[in-house]
């Protein structure tokens, strides 16, 4: 007997696999990759009542949509069939049984720095050497690619001189391609239905740009080399986990045969805040909006503490604020499941709490830290923390207990929070629930004035 799928409860989101043009006034029609939110399950398993992303209510059948889900819990890969540093008879054994087409691509042992594509062919595996020359990849000196993808890609539509053309990876164990698992989880977007218009935003591995995904203004990252996208595919992955108002919105993410990917947010049309404090100033920003940024943040970091993420670099350097001066929390490029441990190596200094510097340990409480170094940039208008102090300096007076003043004009009890989370240990620390307790409650007090 068939399984009857238990029903998808009220707020489920799903993507549209096909369009549905509708038959009766009650239905809501929608075209495919529309995003659709559940908002009460009929008696009926085959119809939802559902809205679309501007509101608009009606019934729509289950089997034309498809559930969007958390992409978790997997080793995501651009390049599931590249193996690393393995030897030619290990890449021998994985292509046995022999299966003509069958390809992994691996580290070369004779020549580092180069790489081997291993083809099954006819019973036997050939070996071709790929080399790198002036910046560029290639097996016969004709073809240059930008890339392994590149590469791969172009065997995999003709043989150009190879025994056989590309065609079926040998995906390293517990890999999965990235592609496949978005498309899955119904986190893939159409590159056709994207268009990009305009720089916005410099990061550190390209560039941020506007655009327009079907009527949407959006951002978007777009990352053209390969291996940073595979850096980037963790962020994307870690953002199909999270929804909270205050957390940028992922809408999806697009990634091409070529390697590039784009990941595609809201817009947040007022930029980072430490600009927009910086630009407008104590003239412009009154105490009310201040504290109302602190608990946008607080609220979004409250999720994460509930939801077992930890952040490692807040600031306010990564908050952005949107057309209605909501203030969100991005990049999650460093956020992972509470338990990891990462590289120190580039860390922002006068964020990061003691520990999280000295022993690698980040906790909700690191963040916590963070954040209070981000509550007095935001009540001393997006200054540099520690000012005047030589970075190399900073670390050392903080352990002996060294703390900021409180900014010019910063209400006493709002620098008495910033010092609460400025606690050399770190159980000490507030919770960002407590937190949020005490911003909500001087939100009252002020607000009564
Ligand atoms: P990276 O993490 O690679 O350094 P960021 O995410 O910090 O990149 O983005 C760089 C800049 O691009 C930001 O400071 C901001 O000005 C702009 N930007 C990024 N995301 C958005 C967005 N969703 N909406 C508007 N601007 C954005």
């Amino acid at each position: 007997m068939a399984k009857v799928q238990a029903p998808w409860p009220q707020g489920t989101e799903c993507v549209a696999r096909y369009n549905f043009k509708g038959t009766s006034e009650q239905d809501l029609p929608f075209n495919k990759g529309d995003v659709l939110t559940i908002i009460v399950v009929t008696k009926d398993p085959n119809w939802y009542k559902a809205k679309n992303a501007a509101g608009q209510e009606g019934t729509i059948p289950a089997n034309y949509v498809q559930k969007r889900e958390g992409v978790k819990g997997c080793k995501l890969s651009l390049m599931p069939w590249f193996h690393g540093k393995i030897s030619r008879e290990q890449a021998e054994q994985l292509l046995h049984p022999p299966e003509t087409g069958l390809f992994l691509v691996r580290e070369s042992t004779n020549f580092p720095g180069d790489y081997t594509l291993c083809v099954s062919c006819d019973g036997k595996v050939e070996h071709y050497r790929i080399i790198y020359k002036k910046g560029k990849l290639t097996i016969d000196e004709e073809g240059f690619f930008e890339n392994l993808m590149q590469l791969v890609e172009h065997y995999t539509k003709e043989d150009d001189g190879l025994c056989t053309k590309l065609i079926k990876p040998k995906v390293e164990e517990g890999a999965v391609a990235a592609q496949d698992e978005f498309s899955r989880s119904g986190w893939s977007l159409t590159r056709k239905d994207l268009a990009l218009q305009s720089v916005i935003g410099k990061g550190e591995f390209g560039d941020v740009m506007m655009g327009d995904y079907r009527g949407t203004k959006v951002a978007v990252k777009c990352i053209k080399n390969d291996a940073t996208a595979q850096a980037f595919i963790a962020e994307a992955s870690v953002m199909t986990q999270l929804r909270h108002d205050n957390l940028v919105q992922l809408l999806g993410v697009i990634v091409e045969k070529d390697g590039s990917l784009f990941i595609v947010t809201e817009f947040m049309a007022k930029g980072c805040l430490v600009d927009y404090l910086r630009s407008r100033g104590r003239t412009v920003i009154d105490g009310d909006s201040l504290l109302h940024f602190a608990l946008n943040v607080c609220e979004a970091m409250a999720y994460l503490e509930a939801s077992n993420f930890v952040h490692r670099d807040l600031a306010a350097r990564n908050v952005l604020v949107s057309d209605d001066n909501i203030a969100k929390v991005s990049d999650f490029g460093l956020a992972k499941e509470a338990s990891s441990v990462q590289d120190t190596a580039k860390l922002p200094i006068k964020w990061t709490a003691p520990e999280a510097i000295r022993e690698k340990n980040f906790s909700t409480k690191s963040d916590v830290w963070s954040y209070g170094i981000l509550l007095w940039e935001i009540y001393s208008f997006g200054r540099v923390p520690y000012p005047r102090i030589p970075l190399k300096d900073v670390v050392p007076r903080v352990e002996k207990g060294y703390k900021m003043d409180c900014p010019d004009g910063c209400p006493e009890v709002v620098y008495n929070v910033m010092k609460q989370c400025w606690n050399i240990d770190p159980t000490a620390r507030p919770t960002f629930r407590q937190l949020k307790e005490w911003l909500q409650h001087i939100t009252g007090e002020t607000g009564k004035k």
